[in-house]
């Protein structure tokens, strides 16, 4: 027989199927080693084959087969082709998103462990043998023990005297490492609300591969992604449920285990090695049926997939920011393809493009308007920050929000302090006014660069002059800084004493379990206030919140990026969600200096398809997506001449696809990255809008061919930042 094998090399030159003679057992998807220019190298075996398309002895034979199941499942070699066309990476490097990296370092090993097991033979003992009497009744009882401590119980001579008589033998068992076990089990399902009965009825009834959930926060869409499971689980199929940062998310965790038990596998990348191996061998061997994870989950090594859940499906860490540069959505609509399975995207705050696509009836859209229990979703006040300046209060909180903690600490409740750090100092805004300063082509916020000391605009490259003043009402307070979290811990400890504070943001989530533990001492009520940035808006569900106060809701909306109004009002929803999820109504006081911005109109009113029309038009008309394709070729490297070389080449390239077709280009320039140097390599961009995807291809095309050992050149569609 003859394998075809991917080698483990990241090299275009070597981005080709290799052949080589094997066993006749060998099946696809095995891990094998094999001989490669002088050297035996990792490889996965994609096919097998009773011909060779070589003479066979030219044919050299693998080196070794791993003596386990094959590694990757069968649609594996299908979604490699698919990977590596669509983001033009070679085979390997598609290859590896479906393997734990720990197994291709060949690092981690199963763990055995060494049992005692009663083997039910008669045997006199002699009367003074007290301790191995002891231990054969332990052992009657028990039927099995862990050798290493029955030993300890009863002492190693007492148990080795047993083993010996052939009361007792020892057996070398697989030990699974398992993520969060501990948790509670066997939870049952509740009865579903008419809604989500609806909800799950529409998924059910297939009109749609792809449904989206369009659901106010705590409208109960975690019941409905658990059912559909559920579902899919008795017909024998598998699943997928992708959250954005599982770590953050521990509530969900405990729901799926509780309801699920060992039927579901936990993915993530802050599990030890050992224990992420482990649960990726759970899934491949059947054993688990449910992969629980973020973006990589969706490689989860399963077949027969009936479901693929994407919960807040508006994250942007849904966008892989590394090679390869893919959209979790777009492989999941592969995988859900391949297998025939139902894609479920929900979200309270779609994002702008997936809303688009269900408004005009590519995806399903399935719209959940009510909590469940008809809980009125918190009243949000605005607090307006430029009264307060006038007023003397130079403080970072409003009086609103000081009467309100005040209040929610001496009813016993719990309040998170939300304040967005994200594009802190770089927007340049007036304290008295609130104007900030915007792009005049692009109408996108300016970023603050130091080094020039002027403004610039990501998307067209202008620059402009820095302010001293600010053009509409010549105050003197422009800004370019917001507070940190520890500024407003220590605001807060001077203003409530004895007020027990909990601050979570980077600098103090250590460790694997660092968010957990914080969250958890948070939900027993160990601490009244919780102070933290983007990390705590993502789904919490903590009952005894009743006042959620958003710092400075115009920093995310002054972040220098046409999608900043729509993050905006995302945060803005999300984070308002957490309060008054129980019985107390919740409050929410939002501080900025822009009260009357549309974006903050609507997201107070709960106001979302105001929102996405407004959103759309103002898109439609600056050619902006969903109306159009935001591309970046990147050329780094650290030799100048080398890097302004490919940049050269490139920026050609796409100027020749220009002249043929001039109504797919929007804009078109080559420029520094705003950035011009991270850890020593130079970046170079070219950057342009597009009409469609259309030439996209042709752009990969030129990236690849400018590539090579000194310069990385590669493409990026929509960019999350671009810095
Ligand atoms: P979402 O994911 O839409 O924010 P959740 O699924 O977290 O909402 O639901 C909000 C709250 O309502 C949770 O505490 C959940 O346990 C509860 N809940 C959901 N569905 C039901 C139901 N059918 N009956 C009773 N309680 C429910
Ligand atoms: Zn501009």
């Amino acid at each position: 027989m003859y394998a075809q094998v991917i080698v483990d090399i990241a090299h275009s030159q070597v981005d080709k199927i290799f052949e080589y003679s094997c066993p006749d057992n060998l099946s696809a998807g095995s891990r094998v080693k094999v001989p490669f220019g002088g050297r035996v190298i990792d490889g996965f075996v994609i096919g097998v084959s009773p011909v060779s398309s070589y003479p066979a002895e030219k044919v050299k034979p693998v080196a070794q087969i791993f003596d386990e199941p094959p590694a990757l499942v069968p649609e594996c070699t299908s979604l490699m082709h698919g990977i590596a066309s669509r983001y033009r990476v070679p085979k390997a490097v598609a290859l590896r998103l479906f393997l734990p990296s720990e197994m291709r370092l060949g690092k981690v090993h199963e763990v055995y462990k060494k049992f005692a097991v009663y083997t039910g033979e008669d045997i006199k003992l002699s009367s003074s043998a007290k301790k191995q009497a002891e231990a054969l009744r332990f052992l009657k009882d028990e039927k099995e023990y862990d050798l290493t401590r029955l030993c300890e119980k009863f002492g190693r001579g007492a148990v080795n005297s047993l083993i010996e008589k052939g009361a007792v033998k020892t057996d070398k068992r697989k030990i699974t490492r398992s993520p969060f076990s501990g948790l509670p089990e066997g939870v049952s399902a509740k009865v579903l609300t008419p809604a989500q009965n609806a909800a799950l009825e529409k998924i059910e009834s297939a009109n749609h591969r792809v449904n989206l959930i369009h659901g106010v926060t705590g409208s109960g869409k975690t019941e409905i992604y658990l059912s559909v499971i559920a579902r899919e689980i008795e017909r024998g199929k598998t699943a997928i449920f992708l959250v954005p940062e599982i770590s953050l998310t521990p509530q969900m965790l405990t729901q799926l285990r509780s309801r699920f038990g060992g039927t579901a596998a936990i993915l993530h990348s802050g599990l030890s090695a050992g224990e992420r191996f482990d649960e990726w061998w759970r899934l491949r061997s059947g054993e688990a049926k449910i992969a629980i994870g973020a973006r990589s989950a969706i490689f989860a090594p399963l077949e027969n997939i009936g479901a693929i859940i994407i919960d807040e499906e508006h994250d942007s860490s849904y966008l892989s920011e590394s090679a390869p540069r893919y959209s979790t959505l777009e492989i999941a609509k592969m995988r859900a393809e391949y297998n025939g399975a139902k894609l479920v995207l929900g979200s309270a705050t779609p994002s702008v493009e997936t809303y688009a696509k269900a408004v005009d009836g590519e995806y399903g859209l399935i719209t959940l308007t009510e909590r469940i229990n008809k809980k009125p979703l918190p009243e949000i006040i605005i607090a307006d920050m430029r009264k307060e300046v006038k007023r003397g209060n130079n403080t970072a909180f409003s009086k609103a929000l000081r009467d309100e903690l005040d209040e929610t600490l001496k009813s016993g409740s719990q309040a998170i302090i939300f304040l967005n750090r994200r594009g802190y100092s770089r927007t340049v805004m007036c304290r008295d006014c609130g104007y900030v300063a915007k792009c005049e082509n692009c109408d996108v916020t300016l970023t603050y660069h130091s080094e020039e000391n002027c403004l610039k605009c990501h998307y067209c490259g202008a620059k402009y002059r820095m302010l001293t003043a600010c053009p509409e009402c010549g105050g003197r307070h422009v800004l370019y800084s917001g507070t940190g979290t520890q500024k407003v811990v220590a605001d807060l400890k001077s203003l409530f004493p004895t007020a027990r504070i909990l601050r979570m943001d980077n600098d103090t989530v250590t460790g694997k379990d660092g968010h957990y533990n914080i969250l958890k001492k948070f939900a027993s009520k160990q601490a009244d206030i919780l102070v933290g940035t983007q990390m705590i808006a993502k789904g919490h569900d903590f009952p005894a919140v009743t006042l959620v106060g958003i710092m400075d809701a115009d920093m995310s909306l002054h972040f220098s990026d046409y999608r900043s109004g729509e993050r905006t009002f995302q945060l803005i929803t999300q984070v308002s969600g957490r309060s008054g999820r129980a019985d107390d109504k919740g409050k929410v006081v939002l501080q900025t200096c822009s009260p009357e911005n549309y974006i903050l109109r609507f997201a107070t009113n709960y106001d979302y398809s105001g929102f996405f029309k407004n959103e759309t038009a103002l898109r439609k008309a600056t050619g902006f997506p969903p109306y159009s394709l935001i591309c970046r070729v990147m050329v780094t490297s650290d030799n100048s001449e080398n890097a302004l070389e490919a940049l050269k080449g490139v920026y050609f390239a796409i100027e020749e696809l220009r002249a043929k077709f001039p109504e797919e280009f929007i804009f078109l320039n080559k420029m520094h990255s705003p950035i011009k140097k991270i850890q020593g390599k130079l970046r170079y961009q070219v950057l342009m809008r597009l009409s469609s995807d259309r030439l996209l291809e042709r752009i990969y095309d030129a990236a690849v061919k400018y590539s090579s050992d000194s310069v990385l050149v590669y493409v990026e569609e929509n960019p999350v930042n671009l810095s």
